[in-house]
């Protein structure tokens, strides 16, 4: 009799061990964010737009922004490309991410439009065909830093930074991470306005460093240094303070729906 109860409860207890070994087998594993790659843009001889402004806002923002997720999820990897004034090739930083396998990349810029003052306010890009001039001639402004690279020829296949062709091409390339792309960005431009800086929204264009890069990647463009406004904003620390808080708070809010 006690044999058989023993018995009972051990077929009950493999039972148990079966199942649970099938159901974690068979139910995919809770997704974690668990590395963010911070990628400020230019540096080192590439001075960005403003004369070294942009390198200089660009880098202050990425640590603000870094410090501030390394202080809340300590369990968070947090990688920068650059964390001085150095100049790394486009290939190299999307290529740090891919090699740390990193859950999402953010690259920080600031903007510049040579035929207009009034311009300003931020605007998160995913890659994608651009709709406007404006935003094919930033794509083409920003990829153009890979002339300061020496074998950028090799590097880029060939890839001329001054052809619009090139540009529809390199947008033509749909990111496999498109939707959760553009989920952050969105998150980021909501953040921005919530902040009191002015938001232009979500916009795609083809950026050869979120071209390269296989994870949820958005380039934000944190404000125009040819606008007075913004320039001042950018210029001060309180205001890049509240560009580094809009994109903490879009992380947070993208790590909190991307785990649940
Ligand atoms: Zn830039």
């Amino acid at each position: 009799m006690k044999l058989k109860i023993l018995n009972t409860l051990s077929f009950k207890m493999l039972v148990l061990v079966v199942f649970v070994a099938t159901t974690s087998m068979i139910l995919p594993a809770k997704n974690r964010l668990k590395t963010v790659v911070l990628d400020a843009g230019h540096g080192g001889k590439d001075p960005g737009a403003g004369n070294g402004m942009e390198k200089k806002y660009a880098l202050d923002i990425t640590l603000e922004l870094g410090k501030k997720i390394e202080a809340n999820y300590p369990d968070v990897k947090v990688i920068y490309t650059r964390d001085s004034d150095v100049f790394v090739p486009l290939h190299e930083r999307a290529a740090i991410a891919n090699r740390n396998k990193a859950d999402l990349f953010i690259s920080i810029h600031c903007n510049a439009n040579p035929h207009s003052k009034s311009l300003r306010g931020t605007e998160t890009y995913v890659m994608g065909l651009h709709k406007t001039q404006e935003n094919l001639d930033l794509a083409k402004a920003e990829n153009n830093v890979i002339l300061y690279e020496d074998n950028y020829k090799k590097s880029y296949k060939g890839f001329n930074p001054n052809s619009p062709l090139a540009h529809i091409m390199l947008a033509n390339y749909q990111n496999a991470f498109m939707s959760q792309s553009l989920d952050f960005a969105a998150k980021v431009e909501k953040n921005m306005a919530k902040q009191g800086h002015s938001s232009r929204g979500v916009k795609q264009a083809g950026f050869i460093v979120i071209w390269e890069t296989t994870m949820p990647s958005v380039l934000v463009e944190t404000g125009y240094l040819t606008n007075a406004t913004d320039k001042a904003l950018l210029g001060s620390d309180s205001g890049r303070e509240k560009i580094a808080t809009a994109i903490y708070k879009a992380f947070k809010e993208y790590k909190t729906d991307f785990e649940k």
